[in-house]
């Protein structure tokens, strides 16, 4: 009986040294991995780097910021994806920006504080340097302002359109092309950024701020005038003479 005991005992001390080296493994192989994110990351230029917004940074509740995005944002963001009468450069956006969510390859927030680079800025494609996950966070504060200065379709459009802009950064690389702009120098990154800025707006502009516009919509009279700008330059959103508009960080939306 003592001797099955003691058999006992030294297979559960087996196992136990098993489990131990098998975890063991995992965090040693998982080391590198985490190490590699964080110098990815860590090498991004300060406009793509991960939002770092603390709990002091916050002007809601995180409930309210949550309960404004499933009342008020979500309506809108559904009702344009389900209507069949929507300018399809916009609806297919928004269709496929929900499959994302839904699928969870894209992780949506609602965040309870302004973008630290610009309260004008209402959404934005971020990761999660941990995860690796790609986030759409959506800044509640800035949204509400919005909401307070325009008529509700003014307000609506503007809420789909910024949607449909971030599924185009997406539609352009996304994840893949952050690691591309990591490890670059700060001045060949700025580059991409900028090309890849000029090019998502562009393609908003001509694609669905337009249209939209001729439709009835007001946008901000700054993307109009940038629309003409844009014209006068064959509508070629490669053009340097577009792309220096948004060497700013605060152009990055
Ligand atoms: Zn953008």
């Amino acid at each position: 009986m003592k001797q099955r005991r003691r058999n006992r005992l030294a297979v559960l001390v087996v196992i136990a040294a098993v489990v131990s080296f098998v975890v063991a493994v995992h965090y040693y192989n998982n080391r590198p991995m985490e190490s590699k994110v964080h110098k990815l990351q860590s090498s991004l230029p300060r406009e793509v780097q991960p939002l770092r917004i603390r709990p002091t940074d916050y002007v809601m509740a995180p409930e309210d910021a949550k309960l404004y995005v499933d009342n008020v944002i979500n309506p809108i963001f559904l009702r344009y994806a389900n209507n069949n009468q929507e300018l399809p450069a916009l609806r297919s956006r928004l269709i496929k920006l929900a499959q994302m969510i839904n699928s969870k390859q894209l992780v949506y927030e609602a965040m309870p504080a302004y973008y630290p680079l610009g309260k004008t800025f209402l959404m934005k494609v971020d990761y999660d340097p941990q995860k690796f996950q790609v986030l759409l966070v959506v800044f509640v504060p800035a949204i509400k302002d919005v909401q307070q200065q325009k008529n509700q379709r003014d307000f609506e459009d503007n809420v789909a359109v910024a949607l449909a802009h971030e599924m185009i950064h997406l539609e352009q690389g996304g994840q893949p092309f952050l690691a591309k702009v990591a490890g670059r120098n700060d001045l060949e990154a700025k580059k991409l950024l900028a090309q890849d800025e000029a090019a998502a707006w562009g393609k908003t502009i001509i694609e669905i701020l337009r249209p939209l516009a001729e439709q009835g919509w007001n946008p901000e009279p700054k993307w109009l005038d940038a629309g003409e700008k844009l014209k006068m330059l064959g509508d070629n959103y490669q053009h340097p003479a577009w792309v220096i508009n948004f060497y700013n960080p605060d152009r990055h939306h």
